[in-house]
């Protein structure tokens, strides 16, 4: 890749190269991003795009790696980081509150716990469930998160993305064909960079006390005090992840420093020292000893990016 080319579309964003993308995971593991670029804007972004689609070079998107497993040979290719970077376009908040529903335009790289902030400055309700997901909203929409009974599908009314080919486009909430942990943004390589809402007012002691409760409930029955990517597998139908995998004897069971959570054994977490090929073996001996048990196939929920062997 030719860096000069690529400083001429990205003027005001930053363009590093060797980043270890253990520093932009929340498993805290992963080797290298050969190149790690931050677009200060969506023109930058789109021209960015175009340049890699043009030269056939690869590159992969990410927004606060709260969901992603990064392989310790790391990635060859371009890391496009959107995530929350004050006073780029991606953490922008457009507002209308004047009306009932309240609309908001938001950038994609925007936590989501900045987000339930402004909803309770705002007296909005409807997000209550989704404010304590430790993602940026691109990366929500993108994975149609969910959480106690809510998800992105509920509350998104269309996007802003860059396709493959570096086009910018509007797509609807049909378009962007929601279903469980999926969103058309998967298949087809977009990369969101503005998520529209559409939520209603409601008051502020009802809001503030939904969201206490959702954040105490996260803090009694999740590892958060170990670096984690939150629920490592997709709940089968009529069953519970983390159920199975208690069932088929594997709470606390460990592949060097990943280990099954003991308080919660739908959460893979690094309990110090692990590597993400530990993570890796782990996931994949509990996917086999669930099967063996249950007749269940597990399917990880967490994105994986590089070579694992
Ligand atoms: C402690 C903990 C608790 C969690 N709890 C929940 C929960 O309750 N519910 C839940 O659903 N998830 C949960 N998660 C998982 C994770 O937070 C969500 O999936 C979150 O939405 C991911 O957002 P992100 O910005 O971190 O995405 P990343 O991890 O950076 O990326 C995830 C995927 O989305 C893609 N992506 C990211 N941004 C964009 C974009 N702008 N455009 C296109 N593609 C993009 C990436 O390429 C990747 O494939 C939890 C994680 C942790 C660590």
């Amino acid at each position: 890749m030719n860096l000069n080319n690529i400083r001429k579309i990205i003027k005001k964003g930053a363009v590093l190269e060797n980043v270890p993308m253990s520093k932009h995971t929340t498993f805290r593991v992963g080797g290298p991003a050969r190149y790690f670029i931050t677009p200060h804007n969506t023109a930058e972004l789109a021209g960015l795009v175009r340049y890699l689609y043009n030269n056939g070079l690869k590159y992969y998107v990410i927004g606060n790696g709260s969901n992603l497993l990064v392989s310790d040979k790391g990635y060859d290719g371009t890391i496009i980081d959107l995530s929350s970077h004050d006073g780029t376009e991606f953490t922008m908040l457009g507002l209308d509150d004047e009306n009932d529903p309240v609309k908001f335009e938001v950038g994609a790289g925007s936590l989501m716990s900045n987000l339930g902030k402004l909803m309770l400055r705002f007296e909005v309700t409807g997000f209550e469930p989704l404010s304590g997901i430790p993602g940026c909203i691109g990366g929500a929409c993108t994975m149609n998160a969910g959480a106690y009974g809510g998800e992105m599908a509920d509350i998104v009314t269309g996007a802003i993305i860059v396709d493959r080919t570096g086009a910018v486009r509007h797509l609807t909430k049909d378009e962007l064909d929601f279903s469980y942990r999926h969103s058309a943004v998967q298949d087809e390589g977009y990369i969101i960079t503005k998520v529209e809402l559409e939520l209603h007012k409601g008051e502020t002691e009802k809001i503030k006390a939904l969201m206490d409760e959702y954040t105490a409930s996260r803090k009694e029955k999740q590892p958060l005090e170990y670096p984690s990517a939150g629920s490592t597998f997709k709940r089968p139908e009529g069953n519970f992840a983390g159920k199975l995998i208690e069932d088929a004897g594997l709470r606390g069971y460990s592949v060097n420093g990943a280990s099954i959570s003991e308080k919660h054994c739908g959460f893979v977490i690094n309990k110090g020292g692990a590597t993400a090929s530990d993570i890796y073996r782990l996931i994949n001996d509990v996917k086999a000893r669930v099967y063996e048990n249950s007749g269940v196939m597990l399917e990880p929920e967490v994105r994986m990016l590089g070579e694992f062997e």
